[in-house]
């Protein structure tokens, strides 16, 4: 736990707007020895970073709907996960104008919080298991794979962070698409910081950054289909925000992916803040069973 905290890289990502109105996706890389302007006024929705920004996140898949079960396993080096950064987000006080939706209080069951599976890519180099993009430490994504972030995903997620702020509640996107390069930067930075912390021990150091970030080709980020809320370190957990996301993001499609003591399942450490869009039938059914998504799917996550 303290571990992440302690990590003060800044991955950041952020430049988010709460309801949407605007997300933006650090293209530039986390720099490990700038702690990072603790950005974000929340309430201005603008990131210190944000300028450098540009990636548009959303993207549309190209796709192929339809059951595949393909089992390719391009082995790249991969990675995903990014802890990151001390932000000074947490606090809520931009509670997304929220424009307005729709719902009532209660989140809950209304149709319009339902999405869809997303769309599938027909590229024999992923893994989909009953249509579902895999991408752990076990199943890797090929580098030159940049979907950007899925528009059902990025759709979701608005309707989902309208529904918390009319709760008073503020959970913006943090961290959308990685791309493989990206990625490889973020995992090497840590790599190198848990190095330096370990006395130059590489090895333990590399040990480390495998607990919460992932290789590059790894990262569930890169299928366009995850997303990190808010501060992205271990200050969320236990907030409002955090417990209202792991009791209703399955409504809005959301799973929340690396859940507290699964660590040897998933291979990572608890990310109250990472969520993955898969689609609200299947969110439901999977928040219902209370497993993680490789026990779901009876699936390991290990670098072979
Ligand atoms: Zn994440």
């Amino acid at each position: 736990m303290k571990r992440i905290s302690k990590i003060t890289l800044i991955l950041m990502a952020a430049a988010s707007m709460t309801a949407c109105g605007k997300v933006g996706e650090r293209s530039s890389l986390p720099i490990p020895q700038q702690p990072a302007a603790t950005v974000t006024e929340a309430a201005t929705g603008t990131s210190a970073e944000e300028s450098t920004t540009a990636a548009d996140t959303t993207t549309t898949a190209a796709a192929d709907s339809s059951e595949t079960v393909t089992t390719t396993a391009a082995d790249t080096e991969a990675a995903t996960e990014a802890p990151a950064a001390n932000t000074a987000a947490g606090s809520s006080d931009n509670t997304a104008a929220a424009p307005a939706q729709q719902q009532s209080a209660q989140t809950s069951s209304s149709s319009d919080n339902y999405g869809p599976a997303p769309v599938q890519y027909d590229d024999s180099r992923l893994t989909y298991i009953n249509g579902v993009l895999i991408a752990n430490k076990s199943y890797s994504l090929p580098a030159d794979f940049a979907p950007g972030l899925d528009s059902t995903c990025y759709n979701q997620f608005c309707k989902l962070s309208n529904a918390a702020a009319q709760e008073g509640l503020n959970i913006y996107l943090s961290s959308g698409f990685r791309s493989y390069d990206y990625q490889a930067q973020i995992y090497n930075n840590y790599v190198e910081r848990e190095t330096i912390n370990n006395n130059g021990d590489a090895v333990k150091g590399k040990q480390i950054a495998d607990t919460y970030s992932a290789r590059p080709g790894h990262s569930e980020h890169q299928t366009g289909l995850a997303i990190d809320v808010n501060q992205i370190d271990d200050s969320f957990i236990g907030t409002p925000e955090a417990i209202w996301l792991e009791n209703h993001c399955h409504e809005f499609g959301f799973i929340l992916r690396y859940p507290q003591g699964k660590q040897d399942i998933t291979g990572y450490q608890y990310e109250s803040w990472h969520i993955r869009y898969v689609g609200t039938d299947l969110a439901t059914q999977i928040h219902n069973s209370g497993l993680t998504l490789e026990e779901y799917f009876g699936i390991d996550s290990y670098y072979h």
